[in-house]
Protein backbone atom coordinates (compact mmCIF):
# COMPACT_ATOMS: atom_id res chain seq x y z
CA UNK A 1 0.00 0.00 0.00
CA UNK A 2 1.13 3.38 -0.78
CA UNK A 3 2.03 5.67 1.85
CA UNK A 4 -0.62 9.09 2.72
CA UNK A 5 1.74 12.06 1.31
CA UNK A 6 3.80 9.96 -1.36
CA UNK A 7 2.95 11.09 -5.06
CA UNK A 8 0.08 9.35 -6.50
CA UNK A 9 0.27 7.30 -9.70
CA UNK A 10 -0.13 9.70 -12.38
CA UNK A 11 -1.94 9.05 -15.66
CA UNK A 12 0.28 10.55 -17.50
CA UNK A 13 4.43 11.34 -16.71
CA UNK A 14 4.88 14.99 -17.50
CA UNK A 15 8.24 15.93 -15.69
CA UNK A 16 7.69 18.87 -14.35
CA UNK A 17 4.92 17.53 -12.32
CA UNK A 18 6.83 14.31 -11.49
CA UNK A 19 10.18 16.03 -10.03
CA UNK A 20 7.74 19.23 -8.25
CA UNK A 21 5.55 15.96 -6.02
CA UNK A 22 9.34 14.16 -5.10
CA UNK A 23 10.67 17.82 -4.41
CA UNK A 24 7.84 18.08 -1.92
CA UNK A 25 8.83 15.29 -0.07
CA UNK A 26 10.55 16.21 2.87
CA UNK A 27 11.77 12.61 3.73
CA UNK A 28 12.31 9.63 1.63
CA UNK A 29 12.56 6.03 3.41
CA UNK A 30 14.93 4.81 0.61
CA UNK A 31 16.61 6.46 -2.37
CA UNK A 32 17.96 4.62 -4.68
CA UNK A 33 20.52 5.32 -7.08
CA UNK A 34 20.16 3.76 -11.09
CA UNK A 35 17.60 3.20 -13.24
CA UNK A 36 18.70 0.18 -14.47
CA UNK A 37 17.18 -3.30 -13.51
CA UNK A 38 18.75 -4.11 -10.32
CA UNK A 39 17.81 -0.10 -8.71
CA UNK A 40 14.26 -0.26 -10.42
CA UNK A 41 13.77 -3.70 -8.79
CA UNK A 42 15.29 -2.30 -5.48
CA UNK A 43 13.01 0.37 -5.59
CA UNK A 44 9.93 -1.33 -7.01
CA UNK A 45 10.39 -4.07 -3.86
CA UNK A 46 10.91 -1.06 -1.43
CA UNK A 47 7.44 1.13 -2.90
CA UNK A 48 5.64 -2.20 -2.91
CA UNK A 49 5.97 -2.26 0.74
CA UNK A 50 5.22 0.55 1.45
CA UNK A 51 8.35 2.21 1.92
CA UNK A 52 8.56 6.23 0.58
CA UNK A 53 10.68 5.58 -2.41
CA UNK A 54 12.58 7.77 -5.10
CA UNK A 55 14.61 6.54 -7.68
CA UNK A 56 17.36 8.68 -9.59
CA UNK A 57 18.78 7.68 -13.04
CA UNK A 58 21.45 9.60 -14.34
CA UNK A 59 20.84 9.19 -17.56
CA UNK A 60 17.65 7.15 -18.84
CA UNK A 61 15.90 4.23 -17.74
CA UNK A 62 18.24 1.22 -19.03
CA UNK A 63 20.65 3.41 -21.19
CA UNK A 64 23.03 1.21 -19.38
CA UNK A 65 23.90 -2.26 -19.22
CA UNK A 66 20.29 -2.94 -18.92
CA UNK A 67 19.32 -2.51 -22.53
CA UNK A 68 22.01 -4.27 -23.66
CA UNK A 69 22.00 -7.89 -22.76
CA UNK A 70 21.28 -11.46 -24.66
CA UNK A 71 17.23 -10.77 -23.89
CA UNK A 72 16.92 -14.08 -21.69
CA UNK A 73 15.28 -14.65 -18.68
CA UNK A 74 17.45 -17.85 -18.08
CA UNK A 75 19.22 -20.29 -15.41
CA UNK A 76 22.21 -19.90 -17.80
CA UNK A 77 23.25 -23.29 -19.21
CA UNK A 78 27.03 -22.23 -18.97
CA UNK A 79 26.73 -21.57 -15.36
CA UNK A 80 25.32 -25.23 -14.74
CA UNK A 81 28.19 -26.68 -16.19
CA UNK A 82 30.63 -24.35 -14.23
CA UNK A 83 28.93 -26.42 -11.32
CA UNK A 84 26.70 -23.19 -9.68
CA UNK A 85 23.80 -25.34 -9.00
CA UNK A 86 22.42 -22.70 -6.54
CA UNK A 87 22.72 -19.56 -8.83
CA UNK A 88 20.89 -21.58 -11.74
CA UNK A 89 17.93 -22.99 -9.42
CA UNK A 90 17.43 -19.29 -8.01
CA UNK A 91 16.80 -18.15 -11.95
CA UNK A 92 15.00 -20.73 -12.52
CA UNK A 93 12.55 -19.62 -9.84
CA UNK A 94 12.87 -16.32 -10.90
CA UNK A 95 12.03 -17.59 -14.62
CA UNK A 96 8.88 -18.60 -13.56
CA UNK A 97 7.91 -15.51 -11.74
CA UNK A 98 8.34 -12.95 -14.27
CA UNK A 99 6.83 -15.39 -16.51
CA UNK A 100 3.50 -15.11 -14.25
CA UNK A 101 3.92 -11.10 -13.00
CA UNK A 102 5.07 -9.87 -16.43
CA UNK A 103 3.78 -11.59 -19.63
CA UNK A 104 3.29 -8.62 -21.37
CA UNK A 105 7.19 -8.67 -20.99
CA UNK A 106 8.65 -12.37 -21.10
CA UNK A 107 7.62 -15.63 -23.14
CA UNK A 108 8.94 -19.12 -23.13
CA UNK A 109 11.13 -19.64 -26.13
CA UNK A 110 12.73 -23.02 -27.73
CA UNK A 111 15.90 -23.77 -28.30
CA UNK A 112 18.09 -26.07 -30.37
CA UNK A 113 21.49 -27.27 -30.11
CA UNK A 114 22.90 -29.26 -33.23
CA UNK A 115 25.01 -31.92 -32.48
CA UNK A 116 28.16 -32.44 -34.75
CA UNK A 117 29.86 -35.24 -32.05
CA UNK A 118 28.37 -38.46 -31.30
CA UNK A 119 29.66 -37.65 -27.45
CA UNK A 120 28.01 -34.03 -27.16
CA UNK A 121 24.30 -35.27 -28.12
CA UNK A 122 24.92 -37.78 -25.08
CA UNK A 123 26.17 -34.51 -22.61
CA UNK A 124 24.19 -32.05 -23.69
CA UNK A 125 21.39 -34.10 -22.97
CA UNK A 126 22.63 -35.02 -19.62
CA UNK A 127 23.30 -31.61 -18.85
CA UNK A 128 19.89 -29.94 -19.92
CA UNK A 129 17.62 -32.55 -18.62
CA UNK A 130 19.69 -31.74 -14.83
CA UNK A 131 18.81 -27.84 -16.31
CA UNK A 132 15.27 -28.43 -16.54
CA UNK A 133 15.44 -30.97 -13.18
CA UNK A 134 16.61 -28.30 -11.20
CA UNK A 135 13.62 -25.87 -12.81
CA UNK A 136 11.37 -28.60 -11.28
CA UNK A 137 7.71 -27.77 -11.50
CA UNK A 138 8.48 -24.59 -13.03
CA UNK A 139 10.11 -26.33 -16.21
CA UNK A 140 8.47 -25.00 -19.21
CA UNK A 141 9.02 -27.83 -21.06
CA UNK A 142 10.62 -31.37 -21.18
CA UNK A 143 14.34 -31.56 -22.47
CA UNK A 144 14.55 -33.99 -26.00
CA UNK A 145 17.01 -35.82 -28.02
CA UNK A 146 16.09 -34.43 -31.68
CA UNK A 147 16.56 -36.91 -35.05
CA UNK A 148 19.05 -35.22 -37.93
CA UNK A 149 15.93 -34.72 -39.79
CA UNK A 150 13.86 -32.85 -36.91
CA UNK A 151 17.03 -30.91 -36.02
CA UNK A 152 16.80 -29.37 -40.00
CA UNK A 153 13.58 -28.72 -40.13
CA UNK A 154 13.75 -26.79 -36.77
CA UNK A 155 17.01 -25.13 -38.01
CA UNK A 156 17.22 -25.48 -41.21
CA UNK A 157 20.06 -22.89 -42.08
CA UNK A 158 22.19 -25.11 -39.71
CA UNK A 159 25.00 -27.07 -41.30
CA UNK A 160 24.22 -30.45 -42.69
CA UNK A 161 27.68 -32.11 -43.71
CA UNK A 162 28.48 -33.77 -39.93
CA UNK A 163 24.65 -33.16 -38.10
CA UNK A 164 23.98 -35.87 -36.02
CA UNK A 165 21.08 -34.72 -34.25
CA UNK A 166 20.44 -32.19 -31.35
CA UNK A 167 19.04 -31.30 -28.67
CA UNK A 168 15.69 -29.27 -27.66
CA UNK A 169 15.04 -27.20 -24.31
CA UNK A 170 13.33 -24.14 -23.28
CA UNK A 171 14.21 -20.74 -21.93
CA UNK A 172 12.47 -17.66 -21.69
CA UNK A 173 13.03 -13.97 -23.33
CA UNK A 174 12.09 -10.48 -22.62
CA UNK A 175 12.65 -7.50 -23.76
CA UNK A 176 15.13 -5.55 -21.37
CA UNK A 177 14.35 -1.82 -22.23
CA UNK A 178 10.44 -2.47 -21.88
CA UNK A 179 10.79 -4.39 -18.88
CA UNK A 180 12.85 -1.54 -17.34
CA UNK A 181 9.84 1.05 -18.42
CA UNK A 182 7.48 -1.53 -16.97
CA UNK A 183 9.06 -1.68 -13.65
CA UNK A 184 9.57 2.26 -13.31
CA UNK A 185 5.77 2.78 -13.89
CA UNK A 186 5.43 0.07 -11.64
CA UNK A 187 7.37 2.36 -8.98
CA UNK A 188 5.03 5.04 -9.77
CA UNK A 189 2.00 2.26 -9.14
CA UNK A 190 3.07 1.49 -5.68
CA UNK A 191 2.94 5.30 -4.24
CA UNK A 192 6.44 5.99 -5.05
CA UNK A 193 8.87 8.08 -7.85
CA UNK A 194 11.60 7.27 -10.32
CA UNK A 195 12.99 10.24 -12.15
CA UNK A 196 15.34 9.83 -15.24
CA UNK A 197 18.13 12.52 -16.22
CA UNK A 198 18.75 13.33 -13.09
CA UNK A 199 22.18 12.31 -11.68
CA UNK A 200 23.73 11.83 -8.77
CA UNK A 201 26.85 14.10 -7.62
CA UNK A 202 27.28 14.12 -3.79
CA UNK A 203 26.16 12.43 -0.62
CA UNK A 204 24.87 14.20 1.88
CA UNK A 205 26.43 13.07 5.35
CA UNK A 206 24.31 13.75 8.36
CA UNK A 207 26.13 12.98 11.85
CA UNK A 208 28.75 10.22 10.02
CA UNK A 209 26.06 8.91 8.22
CA UNK A 210 24.63 8.73 4.64
CA UNK A 211 21.30 10.54 4.71
CA UNK A 212 21.21 11.75 1.31
CA UNK A 213 22.16 13.11 -2.21
CA UNK A 214 22.96 15.84 -4.01
CA UNK A 215 21.79 15.61 -7.50
CA UNK A 216 21.28 17.47 -11.16
CA UNK A 217 17.99 17.93 -12.96
CA UNK A 218 19.99 16.75 -16.12
CA UNK A 219 17.00 18.80 -18.63
CA UNK A 220 16.84 22.19 -16.37
CA UNK A 221 20.75 21.90 -14.94
CA UNK A 222 19.03 23.12 -11.97
CA UNK A 223 20.23 21.34 -8.64
CA UNK A 224 18.68 19.52 -6.19
CA UNK A 225 19.17 17.60 -2.89
CA UNK A 226 16.88 14.83 -1.40
CA UNK A 227 17.12 13.68 1.89
CA UNK A 228 16.11 9.64 3.14
CA UNK A 229 16.95 7.38 6.31
CA UNK A 230 18.41 4.66 3.50
CA UNK A 231 20.45 5.26 0.42
CA UNK A 232 21.30 2.28 -1.91
CA UNK A 233 23.88 2.50 -4.81
CA UNK A 234 22.64 0.30 -7.64
CA UNK A 235 24.43 2.34 -10.78
CA UNK A 236 25.94 -1.33 -12.14
CA UNK A 237 29.49 -0.75 -13.74
CA UNK A 238 29.55 2.97 -11.80
CA UNK A 239 28.89 1.61 -8.59
CA UNK A 240 32.93 2.30 -7.60
CA UNK A 241 32.35 5.55 -8.50
CA UNK A 242 29.19 6.72 -5.99
CA UNK A 243 31.43 4.75 -3.50
CA UNK A 244 34.24 6.90 -3.91
CA UNK A 245 31.98 9.50 -3.04
CA UNK A 246 31.17 8.31 0.48
CA UNK A 247 34.60 6.92 0.88
CA UNK A 248 37.33 8.11 -1.76
CA UNK A 249 40.10 5.22 -0.99
CA UNK A 250 36.99 2.55 -1.55
CA UNK A 251 39.10 -0.61 -3.41
CA UNK A 252 37.47 -1.47 -6.94
CA UNK A 253 34.74 -3.60 -6.34
CA UNK A 254 33.45 -4.08 -9.97
CA UNK A 255 35.59 -5.58 -13.34
CA UNK A 256 33.68 -4.96 -16.03
CA UNK A 257 33.63 -7.00 -18.88
CA UNK A 258 32.33 -6.33 -22.50
CA UNK A 259 29.66 -8.38 -24.44
CA UNK A 260 28.62 -7.23 -27.94
CA UNK A 261 25.97 -8.79 -30.04
CA UNK A 262 25.34 -8.48 -33.84
CA UNK A 263 21.75 -8.06 -35.44
CA UNK A 264 20.93 -9.70 -38.42
CA UNK A 265 17.54 -9.83 -40.90
CA UNK A 266 15.37 -13.07 -39.62
CA UNK A 267 16.35 -15.18 -43.04
CA UNK A 268 19.30 -15.80 -41.48
CA UNK A 269 17.86 -18.00 -38.80
CA UNK A 270 14.64 -19.37 -40.67
CA UNK A 271 12.74 -22.31 -38.52
CA UNK A 272 11.21 -22.03 -35.65
CA UNK A 273 13.17 -21.22 -32.17
CA UNK A 274 16.77 -20.44 -31.04
CA UNK A 275 19.77 -22.09 -31.76
CA UNK A 276 22.80 -22.29 -29.30
CA UNK A 277 26.13 -23.48 -30.00
CA UNK A 278 27.96 -25.09 -27.34
CA UNK A 279 31.07 -24.33 -27.64
CA UNK A 280 33.06 -21.21 -29.25
CA UNK A 281 36.91 -21.40 -29.40
CA UNK A 282 37.55 -19.02 -25.94
CA UNK A 283 35.42 -22.25 -24.81
CA UNK A 284 31.74 -20.21 -24.17
CA UNK A 285 28.61 -20.41 -25.65
CA UNK A 286 26.99 -18.42 -28.71
CA UNK A 287 23.38 -17.91 -29.23
CA UNK A 288 21.05 -17.01 -32.08
CA UNK A 289 18.22 -15.56 -31.61
CA UNK A 290 14.88 -14.32 -32.81
CA UNK A 291 14.21 -11.40 -31.78
CA UNK A 292 11.55 -8.53 -32.50
CA UNK A 293 11.54 -9.89 -36.50
CA UNK A 294 15.39 -10.07 -36.18
CA UNK A 295 18.43 -12.53 -35.18
CA UNK A 296 20.43 -11.76 -32.76
CA UNK A 297 23.99 -13.27 -32.61
CA UNK A 298 25.99 -13.19 -29.62
CA UNK A 299 27.97 -12.62 -27.40
CA UNK A 300 31.89 -11.77 -26.28
CA UNK A 301 33.30 -11.70 -22.57
CA UNK A 302 36.35 -8.89 -23.18
CA UNK A 303 37.60 -7.42 -20.30
CA UNK A 304 37.86 -3.68 -19.55
CA UNK A 305 39.07 -1.20 -17.25
CA UNK A 306 37.13 1.97 -18.42
CA UNK A 307 33.15 1.72 -18.40
CA UNK A 308 32.10 4.27 -20.87
CA UNK A 309 28.69 4.62 -21.32
CA UNK A 310 28.53 4.01 -24.80
CA UNK A 311 31.18 0.94 -25.12
CA UNK A 312 31.85 0.27 -28.70
CA UNK A 313 32.11 -3.23 -30.45
CA UNK A 314 35.81 -3.94 -31.44
CA UNK A 315 36.30 -5.25 -34.48
CA UNK A 316 37.92 -8.52 -33.65
CA UNK A 317 34.81 -8.90 -31.29
CA UNK A 318 32.77 -8.56 -34.60
CA UNK A 319 34.72 -11.02 -36.54
CA UNK A 320 35.01 -13.57 -33.66
CA UNK A 321 30.55 -13.53 -33.86
CA UNK A 322 30.65 -14.09 -37.45
CA UNK A 323 33.36 -16.91 -37.95
CA UNK A 324 31.93 -18.67 -34.85
CA UNK A 325 28.19 -18.14 -36.02
CA UNK A 326 29.76 -19.75 -40.10
CA UNK A 327 30.74 -22.56 -38.67
CA UNK A 328 27.49 -23.78 -37.93
CA UNK A 329 25.44 -21.98 -40.61
CA UNK A 330 25.47 -23.20 -44.32
CA UNK A 331 24.54 -20.01 -45.14
CA UNK A 332 26.40 -17.24 -43.11
CA UNK A 333 26.01 -13.37 -42.51
CA UNK A 334 28.97 -10.96 -43.03
CA UNK A 335 30.10 -7.86 -42.42
CA UNK A 336 27.55 -6.05 -44.54
CA UNK A 337 24.56 -7.76 -43.14
CA UNK A 338 24.56 -6.52 -40.06
CA UNK A 339 22.23 -4.34 -39.31
CA UNK A 340 22.95 -3.27 -36.05
CA UNK A 341 26.08 -3.69 -33.26
CA UNK A 342 25.39 -3.22 -29.83
CA UNK A 343 27.68 -4.06 -26.80
CA UNK A 344 26.72 -3.83 -23.02
CA UNK A 345 29.40 -3.61 -19.78
CA UNK A 346 28.96 -6.78 -17.30
CA UNK A 347 28.79 -5.62 -14.00
CA UNK A 348 31.04 -8.02 -12.62
CA UNK A 349 32.80 -8.55 -9.01
CA UNK A 350 36.22 -8.42 -8.82
CA UNK A 351 38.02 -11.32 -7.83
CA UNK A 352 41.41 -11.64 -8.11
CA UNK A 353 42.84 -9.36 -10.72
CA UNK A 354 44.42 -12.32 -12.88
CA UNK A 355 41.31 -14.68 -12.91
CA UNK A 356 39.62 -14.48 -16.13
CA UNK A 357 36.23 -12.51 -16.72
CA UNK A 358 34.50 -15.31 -18.05
CA UNK A 359 35.05 -17.23 -14.48
CA UNK A 360 34.10 -13.90 -11.89
CA UNK A 361 31.11 -14.15 -10.21
CA UNK A 362 27.68 -13.98 -11.69
CA UNK A 363 26.12 -13.48 -8.50
CA UNK A 364 25.69 -10.80 -6.78
CA UNK A 365 27.02 -8.81 -3.79
CA UNK A 366 25.59 -6.32 -0.92
CA UNK A 367 27.87 -3.99 0.98
CA UNK A 368 27.30 -1.67 3.42
CA UNK A 369 29.92 1.28 3.90
CA UNK A 370 31.25 2.71 7.72
CA UNK A 371 28.76 5.53 6.51
CA UNK A 372 25.96 3.47 5.78
CA UNK A 373 25.78 3.50 2.01
CA UNK A 374 24.59 0.45 0.71
CA UNK A 375 25.37 -0.68 -2.55
CA UNK A 376 24.38 -3.52 -4.50
CA UNK A 377 25.65 -5.08 -7.65
CA UNK A 378 26.66 -7.86 -9.73
CA UNK A 379 23.98 -10.44 -10.43
CA UNK A 380 21.90 -10.53 -13.48
CA UNK A 381 18.40 -9.12 -14.79
CA UNK A 382 17.09 -12.56 -14.23
CA UNK A 383 17.71 -12.28 -10.85
CA UNK A 384 17.02 -8.58 -10.56
CA UNK A 385 13.77 -9.08 -8.07
CA UNK A 386 15.46 -11.13 -5.74
CA UNK A 387 18.21 -9.19 -5.52
CA UNK A 388 15.89 -6.07 -5.08
CA UNK A 389 13.90 -7.83 -1.94
CA UNK A 390 17.69 -9.15 -0.43
CA UNK A 391 18.99 -5.27 -0.96
CA UNK A 392 15.17 -3.65 0.50
CA UNK A 393 15.71 -6.51 3.77
CA UNK A 394 19.26 -4.88 4.50
CA UNK A 395 18.28 -1.75 3.87
CA UNK A 396 15.42 -1.89 6.29
CA UNK A 397 17.93 -3.23 8.93
CA UNK A 398 20.36 -0.92 8.17
CA UNK A 399 18.05 2.08 8.58
CA UNK A 400 15.38 1.04 11.30
CA UNK A 401 13.17 1.01 9.02
CA UNK A 402 9.67 -0.96 10.31
CA UNK A 403 10.15 -4.03 8.59
CA UNK A 404 7.45 -4.91 6.24
CA UNK A 405 6.85 -7.84 4.01
CA UNK A 406 8.14 -8.11 0.82
CA UNK A 407 5.57 -8.10 -1.95
CA UNK A 408 7.38 -8.55 -5.29
CA UNK A 409 7.26 -12.27 -5.70
CA UNK A 410 3.70 -12.59 -6.48
CA UNK A 411 3.13 -8.36 -7.92
CA UNK A 412 2.20 -8.67 -11.14
CA UNK A 413 4.25 -5.09 -13.20
CA UNK A 414 2.63 -2.30 -15.01
CA UNK A 415 1.09 -3.71 -18.16
CA UNK A 416 1.10 -1.15 -20.61
CA UNK A 417 -2.49 -0.59 -23.51
CA UNK A 418 -1.91 -2.14 -26.82
CA UNK A 419 -1.77 0.75 -29.65
CA UNK A 420 -3.98 0.27 -32.58
CA UNK A 421 -2.18 -0.25 -35.69
CA UNK A 422 -1.51 2.53 -37.46
CA UNK A 423 1.00 3.15 -40.87
CA UNK A 424 4.65 3.01 -39.46
CA UNK A 425 7.28 6.46 -39.52
CA UNK A 426 9.70 4.06 -41.69
CA UNK A 427 9.03 1.20 -43.90
CA UNK A 428 11.49 -1.11 -42.10
CA UNK A 429 10.38 -0.33 -38.68
CA UNK A 430 6.86 -0.81 -36.22
CA UNK A 431 7.19 2.42 -34.45
CA UNK A 432 4.01 4.62 -35.57
CA UNK A 433 3.43 8.41 -34.75
CA UNK A 434 1.32 7.55 -31.63
CA UNK A 435 3.83 5.03 -30.37
CA UNK A 436 5.97 8.22 -29.93
CA UNK A 437 3.61 10.62 -28.23
CA UNK A 438 3.08 7.03 -26.11
CA UNK A 439 5.71 7.10 -25.04
CA UNK A 440 6.23 10.71 -23.92
CA UNK A 441 3.39 11.11 -22.33
CA UNK A 442 3.07 7.50 -20.60
CA UNK A 443 6.81 6.08 -20.66
CA UNK A 444 9.26 9.29 -19.16
CA UNK A 445 10.57 9.37 -23.00
CA UNK A 446 12.42 12.82 -23.16
CA UNK A 447 14.62 12.82 -25.94
CA UNK A 448 14.85 10.82 -29.74
CA UNK A 449 17.31 8.03 -28.35
CA UNK A 450 14.80 7.10 -25.31
CA UNK A 451 12.27 6.37 -28.12
CA UNK A 452 14.73 5.05 -31.04
CA UNK A 453 16.76 3.13 -28.85
CA UNK A 454 14.84 1.72 -25.68
CA UNK A 455 10.56 2.60 -25.94
CA UNK A 456 10.92 1.30 -29.61
CA UNK A 457 14.03 -1.08 -29.89
CA UNK A 458 14.54 0.95 -33.37
CA UNK A 459 18.49 1.52 -33.12
CA UNK A 460 18.99 -1.92 -31.95
CA UNK A 461 17.20 -3.70 -34.40
CA UNK A 462 17.93 -1.76 -37.42
CA UNK A 463 20.90 1.20 -36.82
CA UNK A 464 20.36 3.04 -40.57
CA UNK A 465 16.23 2.51 -40.38
CA UNK A 466 16.82 4.16 -36.76
CA UNK A 467 18.78 6.99 -38.28
CA UNK A 468 16.49 7.83 -41.52
CA UNK A 469 13.14 7.82 -38.34
CA UNK A 470 14.80 10.59 -36.19
CA UNK A 471 13.77 13.64 -38.16
CA UNK A 472 10.15 12.61 -37.94
CA UNK A 473 10.56 10.88 -33.90
CA UNK A 474 12.35 14.49 -33.53
CA UNK A 475 9.11 16.34 -34.89
CA UNK A 476 6.57 14.59 -32.89
CA UNK A 477 8.27 14.39 -29.50
CA UNK A 478 8.69 18.36 -30.22
CA UNK A 479 5.02 18.82 -30.77
CA UNK A 480 4.54 16.30 -27.65
CA UNK A 481 6.79 17.91 -25.15
CA UNK A 482 6.37 21.41 -26.32
CA UNK A 483 10.11 21.97 -27.60
CA UNK A 484 11.28 24.05 -30.57
CA UNK A 485 13.05 23.90 -33.55
CA UNK A 486 16.60 23.98 -31.83
CA UNK A 487 15.79 21.60 -30.08
CA UNK A 488 14.72 19.73 -32.73
CA UNK A 489 18.07 20.51 -34.69
CA UNK A 490 19.81 19.82 -31.43
CA UNK A 491 18.19 16.17 -30.92
CA UNK A 492 18.74 14.99 -34.59
CA UNK A 493 22.26 15.91 -34.19
CA UNK A 494 23.14 14.07 -31.45
CA UNK A 495 21.04 10.76 -32.63
CA UNK A 496 22.83 11.15 -35.77
CA UNK A 497 25.99 10.68 -33.71
CA UNK A 498 25.06 8.26 -31.60
CA UNK A 499 24.01 5.78 -34.27
CA UNK A 500 27.56 6.12 -35.73
CA UNK A 501 28.79 3.08 -33.27
CA UNK A 502 25.61 0.88 -34.47
CA UNK A 503 26.01 0.95 -37.80
CA UNK A 504 28.97 -0.99 -39.10
CA UNK A 505 28.50 0.08 -42.57
CA UNK A 506 28.93 3.45 -41.41
CA UNK A 507 31.79 3.05 -39.26
CA UNK A 508 33.39 0.84 -42.15
CA UNK A 509 32.62 3.41 -44.94
CA UNK A 510 34.01 6.40 -42.14
CA UNK A 511 37.22 4.26 -41.67
CA UNK A 512 37.89 3.26 -45.21
C1 LIG B 1 26.35 -8.56 -23.12
C2 LIG B 1 25.48 -8.85 -21.95
C3 LIG B 1 24.49 -9.82 -22.05
C4 LIG B 1 23.68 -10.09 -20.96
N1 LIG B 1 22.66 -10.99 -21.11
C5 LIG B 1 21.84 -11.25 -20.08
C6 LIG B 1 20.74 -12.11 -20.25
O1 LIG B 1 20.45 -12.58 -21.36
N2 LIG B 1 19.98 -12.39 -19.17
C7 LIG B 1 20.25 -11.87 -17.94
O2 LIG B 1 19.55 -12.20 -16.99
N3 LIG B 1 21.27 -11.00 -17.74
C8 LIG B 1 22.06 -10.67 -18.78
N4 LIG B 1 23.09 -9.77 -18.63
C9 LIG B 1 23.30 -9.16 -17.32
C10 LIG B 1 22.36 -7.98 -17.07
O3 LIG B 1 22.14 -7.25 -18.25
C11 LIG B 1 22.96 -7.08 -16.01
O4 LIG B 1 23.29 -7.84 -14.88
C12 LIG B 1 22.00 -5.99 -15.56
O5 LIG B 1 21.44 -5.32 -16.67
C13 LIG B 1 22.74 -4.98 -14.69
O6 LIG B 1 21.83 -4.01 -14.27
P1 LIG B 1 22.28 -2.84 -13.30
O7 LIG B 1 21.05 -2.10 -12.93
O8 LIG B 1 23.09 -3.38 -12.18
O9 LIG B 1 23.25 -1.92 -14.18
P2 LIG B 1 22.87 -0.86 -15.29
O10 LIG B 1 21.81 -1.34 -16.18
O11 LIG B 1 24.13 -0.43 -15.95
O12 LIG B 1 22.25 0.34 -14.48
C14 LIG B 1 23.02 1.25 -13.74
C15 LIG B 1 22.42 2.62 -13.95
O13 LIG B 1 23.00 3.55 -13.04
C16 LIG B 1 23.00 4.80 -13.68
N5 LIG B 1 23.94 5.71 -13.00
C17 LIG B 1 25.30 5.64 -13.03
N6 LIG B 1 25.81 6.65 -12.31
C18 LIG B 1 24.76 7.35 -11.80
C19 LIG B 1 24.64 8.52 -10.99
N7 LIG B 1 25.72 9.16 -10.56
N8 LIG B 1 23.41 8.99 -10.68
C20 LIG B 1 22.28 8.33 -11.11
N9 LIG B 1 22.35 7.23 -11.90
C21 LIG B 1 23.57 6.75 -12.23
C22 LIG B 1 23.40 4.48 -15.10
O14 LIG B 1 23.04 5.51 -16.01
C23 LIG B 1 22.67 3.17 -15.35
O15 LIG B 1 21.43 3.35 -16.02
C24 LIG B 1 23.89 -9.43 -19.72
C25 LIG B 1 24.88 -8.46 -19.62
C26 LIG B 1 25.65 -8.16 -20.74
C27 LIG B 1 26.67 -7.09 -20.64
Amino acid sequence: MAPDDAPLAPATFAREALLAAAQAVDHWDVIVIGGGATGLGAAVDAASRGYRTLLLEAHDFAKGTSSRSTKLIHGGVRYLAQGRIGLVREALVERARLLRNAPQQVHPLRFVVPVYRRWDQLKLRVGLAAYDWLAGRYSLGRVRALSAADTRAALPNARTDGLLGGVEYFDAQFDDAGLAIALAQSVFDHGGSALNYVSVNGLIEQGGRIGGVRARDQISGRALEFTARAVINATGVWADDIRRMAHPDAPPMLAPSQGVHLVVDADWLPGSGAMLVPETDDGRVLFLIPWQGKVLLGTTDTPRTDSPLEPRAQDDEIDFILRTAARYLVRAPGRGDIRSVFAGLRPLIAADPDAPRSELSREHVIRVSPQGLITIAGGKWTTYRLMGEEVIDRAAREAGLPPRPCRSAELALHAGPALADAPPLHPRLALTEAGVRHAAACQFALTVEDVLARRSRALFLDAAAAAEAAPAVARVLADELGRDAAWIAAQRAEFAQLVAGYNVEESDRAGA
